[in-house]
């Protein structure tokens, strides 16, 4: 039985008062969601602030980035060390991150490592482009992505690690894929490719969400499918009754 998981990637988006103000708002309602984990992920300059307000409410608190370095020469960068501080989750290799700073499955993966060195849970991000979807290339890069990107960490830290599918085209465009679509890459190419890293046990007990223009109108499609375990909700999450009707629908 794996636990219901939403995260909500807040992007590049808020500043520290208007964090303060979405996360007091969002947590009065979340607090009374049971039977589905729930992570904030603002911006690094509003954690501070986030994470005081969260306090108690059972909403758990995540970095959208992180260097794997514990510390040095790293201008403008995070450490593992800096997220724990205030972080229980990281996102790691978002396909913005992977498209606009270069980021590859090994970089992803030395991220993945630092953070079970510093014991952080990571939500590790997979999702093909338009190109490669159009090219019916889905399952080879997404099979690529998984196996390279979660190699060389123990079966016991793989447990934690929550895998997000969000085919990229269907990241901020409206143009969510459909359950069953999302459902197939899931359960057919996601957890195949954790079973041959972790084992079949491991593979059945890694949280898989699916990301790409969740809404309160499509949540229960992608929620409704077996293999699909939560959503990585990044406009919707900035909109109060938005990201809590997408909380209450996880529940199972
Ligand atoms: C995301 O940023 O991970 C995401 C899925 O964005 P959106 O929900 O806006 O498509």
């Amino acid at each position: 039985m794996r636990t219901p998981f939403v995260a909500g990637n807040w992007k590049m988006n808020k500043t520290i008062a208007e964090t303060r103000e979405l996360v007091f708002k969002l947590s009065m309602k979340l607090r009374d969601i049971h039977g589905v984990e729930k992570v904030l992920c603002p911006p690094f300059m509003s954690l501070m602030a986030a994470s005081a307000l969260l306090e108690g409410a059972g909403i758990g608190l995540g970095a959208q980035n992180m260097h794997w370095e514990e510390k040095g020469a790293f201008t403008g960068e995070v450490s593992p060390v800096m997220v724990k501080e205030l972080c229980k989750y990281v996102i790691l290799g978002h396909s913005e991150r992977r498209a606009y700073f270069n980021e590859t499955d090994d970089i992803v993966n030395r991220k993945l490592i630092s953070a079970q060195t510093f014991d952080l849970t990571p939500i590790v991000c997979v999702g093909e482009t338009l190109e490669q979807y159009e090219s019916k290339l889905t399952r080879e890069v997404v099979s690529r992505q998984t196996s390279q990107s979660l190699r060389d960490v123990s079966p016991a830290f793989a447990q934690r690690i929550v895998v997000a599918y969000e085919p990229v085209w269907a990241i901020g465009t409206g143009k969510a894929s459909n359950g069953l679509e999302a459902n197939a890459v899931v359960k057919d190419v996601i957890r195949p490719a954790l079973a041959k890293l972790f084992g079949d046990e491991t593979a059945q007990a890694i949280r898989v969400l699916y990301g790409g223009s969740v809404t309160s109108a499509n949540a229960s499609e992608f929620f409704g499918q077996p293999d699909i375990d939560g959503a990585l909700v990044g406009g919707a999450s900035l909109k109060i009754d938005e990201f809590v009707a997408i909380t209450q629908a996880a529940v199972i």
